[in-house]
């Protein structure tokens, strides 16, 4: 039976983090459960649940929310790519001696037919474009710097939020999320006449689409590998995590 003191710190950022909130508030109505944003995006989803929006203030003052909030099982559903919360988490529950599980979606993997160029960082991706390239760049604002000096190819760049960066005057910006459809990802890079797809492989349903649409249009996509993320218990979907959960709180440690 779960204990009355449990807390557990969901930390959020993908949109298996928001269907995990009210799976673990239904799962675990005895525990507390607090989800925690880095707030990065404005009109973030309500989830439901206590809700904390912001950085700790690194790993020092995660220790210091813990402690104070009690907290006895992390959740780690941060984004793939949110490599230093992943690290700051690990290392917080590894100093208090408190679980965690990370939900960990697999990899995309190239179908029959997709011409991938694997690349290990954004510069890496930056320089595997081609001159001339007009490429789509679903890459993150705080990441799109690594392109900008590239004046010599057209870039279109989809993000939720405004980079802090200039873009070259040529390119363009879309400020949304990404489409559910890959239909709609096909007319957009047929309308600006996309010839190269930059994304991270983030993994998960959610920004797929741009991979089929590059599919059907035979366009080369450049894929940027994961960040290496710490030792942790992991689970590649939100069922397994609860399950992992409820075994690991039944116990009670
Ligand atoms: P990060 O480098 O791991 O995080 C930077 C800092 O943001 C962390 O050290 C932490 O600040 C704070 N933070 C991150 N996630 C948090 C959470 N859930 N609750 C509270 N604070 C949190 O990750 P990032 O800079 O956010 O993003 C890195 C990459 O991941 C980018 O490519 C971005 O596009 C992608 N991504 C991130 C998110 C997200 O929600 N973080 C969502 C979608 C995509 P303190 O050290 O002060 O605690």
């Amino acid at each position: 039976m779960t204990a009355k003191a449990d807390h557990i710190l969901l930390l959020a950022g993908t949109s298996e983090a928001r269907q995990l909130a009210r799976t673990l508030a239904e799962t675990f109505p005895e525990s507390r459960l607090t989800a925690s944003f880095a707030g990065a995006v404005r009109d973030l989803p309500d989830l439901g649940v206590p809700t904390r929006v912001g950085g700790f203030g690194g790993t020092d003052g995660l220790l210091a929310f813990m402690r104070h909030e009690g907290i006895t099982f992390i959740v780690d559903a941060t984004h793939p790519f949110a490599a230093q919360m992943s690290h700051n988490a690990a290392e917080a529950a590894k100093m208090l001696k408190v679980p965690l599980v990370r939900l960990e979606r697999p990899c995309w993997q190239p179908g029959e037919g997709d011409a991938w160029t694997n690349v290990l960082t954004m510069d890496d991706a930056a320089r595997a474009l081609p001159d001339g390239a007009r490429a789509f760049l679903a890459i993150g604002r705080k990441e799109i710097e690594r392109f900008t000096h590239r004046n010599d190819i057209f870039g279109l760049v989809r993000m939720i939020e405004p980079p802090k960066t200039r873009l070259p005057s040529a390119w363009e910006l879309i400020l949304s999320r990404p489409p559910a459809s890959a239909d709609e990802e096909v007319s957009l890079f047929l309308e600006k006449n996309i010839t190269h797809v930059v994304t991270k492989n983030s993994g998960g349903s959610r920004s797929y689409a741009k991979i089929e649409a590059a599919r059907v249009l035979k366009r080369p996509v450049i894929m940027i590998a994961r960040p290496d993320l710490p030792e942790a218990e992991t689970a590649p979907t939100n069922s397994a995590l609860v399950d992992r959960l409820r075994q690991i709180l039944a116990r009670g440690s």
